[in-house]
């Protein structure tokens, strides 16, 4: 497999700033000297801001190919202990890797796969970021190229997507691809570029973290029924929704579980179990979803063998606890007794094997705030521990992805030699900044997939318009 390390050329960031024209340069000069001069009069000129390119060297992905494995560089560069190795926290530990950033990776699972993970994830803008990670192609990702949504009777009322754009227009390329990969397929792809999995410590169970007297930090983890100690510079939760590094940073009583008034039944059939229906809606490229105002179904490709669901409606937290603790008999008989909908609907819920479907209610929290991490030192939060939010916009790992990224690469522009962050502190020199970009960036993410909760169980999922709806209302200005 290729190695991979920091471009050169842009320091890794896949993006150059344009010098700006001398002439732009003088003029603004001239206008704040004339400001100066006027006593402050008047409106400031604005200062010219650099444009940004791709970068040539790396085509944006802020990485070139090594001949050799990247190494650490324990000298210059703080060490990061990731708490967590989920999407977020597999993610950053292959971008501090590629940028000779030293890290240790904990996850509390003592294996890959101890728990079943069977969910399928799209990557939106996450995508192109993949290649940031060193993935240029994901082998067991599927493009889907057409999306459509239905009544229960199985009229189209809104169609989009590759193969709607391209009928009668001139254009000839997508505005933009998804992909469907399955979530352990997509953690697989990321420990790949670790070298191994051994690279994980895994069974790593994280319990409490103190600042030492060296200048570090202290972890404590349960390992085998024992407390192993630790030690790193900068410690990063990446430990999911029940963060246990968010608890000890912010209070839960301030931002507690926010229940979002429904729950999600998901589960994974095969196509070999649908040999017989000729749909096509089963063609490993189109994403369908059908509503009636309360419910709804969302199916995507899991794999290019077979298709995932995920049904969802509201219902009080207490009876959605109930049927998630119920178990899988019970789930199944619900969704289809649900939705007794057009075709393949009852068909693929009831080839649906039991031990592929789960089902959860469904939580956020309230959007996280710069302040209440400012006093958090040294330690920082990523992903689902940050902003977790619901599933409907398909978000969560997306910007799990984007948080990785935009840490790594701001640890190595901040702390590469000469800078002085063991002096002016890690929050200093890289944290505060890269909560303000990840806050600014996730929060409309977390609003929107909250709204999505509401919109998509009333007569707003069935708009007729030929675009996702929570774009349809964003347009007509009722979101
Ligand atoms: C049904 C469903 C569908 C979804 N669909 C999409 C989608 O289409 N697109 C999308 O972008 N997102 C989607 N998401 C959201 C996405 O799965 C999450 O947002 C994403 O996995 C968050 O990544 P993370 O790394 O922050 O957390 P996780 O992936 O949850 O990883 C957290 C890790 O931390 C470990 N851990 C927890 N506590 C400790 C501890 N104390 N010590 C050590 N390790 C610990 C856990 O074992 C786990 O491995 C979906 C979610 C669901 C439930």
């Amino acid at each position: 497999m290729t190695s991979f390390t920091s471009c050169p050329d842009c320091m890794g960031l896949g993006k150059q700033k344009r010098r700006i024209k001398k002439s732009l340069r003088l003029r603004y000069l001239l206008e704040l000297e004339q400001f100066e001069k006027a006593n402050g009069e008047g409106t400031p000129p604005i200062r010219p801001e650099a444009s940004l390119y791709i970068c040539p060297t790396c085509a944006g992905s802020g990485l070139v190919s090594s001949l050799d494995f990247p190494k650490p560089d324990k000298e210059n560069y703080p060490h990061v202990a990731i708490i967590g190795g989920g999407i977020g926290g597999t993610a950053l530990a292959v971008a501090c890797l590629h940028r000779g950033i030293p890290f240790t990776l904990y996850e509390r699972d003592k294996a890959f796969d101890e728990r079943s993970q069977g969910y399928g994830l799209t990557l939106q803008q996450a995508s192109k970021a993949m290649e940031g990670f060193g993935i240029f192609d994901l082998d067991k990702g599927v493009v889907s190229t057409r999306h459509l949504v239905h009544n229960p009777d199985g009229k189209v009322v809104a169609e989009w997507g590759m193969r709607k754009w391209m009928q009668g227009s001139t254009k000839t390329s997508p505005k933009k691809t998804n992909i469907h990969i399955a979530r352990q397929s997509l953690r697989q792809a990321l420990i790949q570029q670790l070298g191994s999995d051994t690279t994980i410590q895994w069974g790593h169970q994280l319990l409490d973290f103190k600042d030492n007297k060296d200048g570090g930090i202290d972890l404590n983890f349960q390992v085998n029924g024992k407390v192993k100690t630790d030690k790193a510079d900068l410690i990063v939760g990446a430990d999911g929704i029940r963060s246990a590094v968010r608890s000890l940073l912010i209070s839960e009583k301030r931002s507690p579980l926010r229940y979002l008034g429904c729950i999600v039944i998901l589960g994974i059939c095969p196509l070999s179990a649908l040999e017989n229906m000729n749909s096509h809606l089963l063609d490993s490229a189109t994403v369908f979803q059908t509503a009636n105002g309360n419910e709804r179904i969302y199916m995507m490709p899991y794999d290019s063998d077979s298709i995932m669901w995920q049904l969802s409606f509201p219902m009080t937290e207490e009876d959605a606890k109930t049927l998630s603790t119920k178990g899988k008999k019970a789930l199944k008989e619900e969704a289809i007794q649900r939705t007794q909908w057009h075709s393949p609907i009852p068909e693929i819920l009831s080839a649906t094997l039991e031990t592929q479907i789960s089902g959860y209610p469904v939580y956020d929290r309230a959007l996280l705030r710069s302040e209440w991490l400012e006093n958090s030192g040294k330690a920082t939060l990523i992903g689902d521990a940050a902003h977790p939010m619901s599933p409907f916009k398909g978000q969560g790992a997306n910007q799990a992805l984007l948080d990785a990224l935009s840490l790594a690469r701001t640890i190595f522009k901040a702390c590469r030699p000469p800078s002085n962050w063991r002096e002016k502190g890690i929050r200093e020199s890289v944290l505060t900044a890269f909560e303000s970009e990840m806050i600014e960036r996730s929060s409309v993410k977390v609003q929107d997939s909250a709204l999505a909760a509401q919109f998509l169980h009333s007569e707003i999922a069935l708009y007729e318009g030929n675009e996702p709806r929570g774009k349809v209302l964003k347009r007509k200005g009722k979101l």
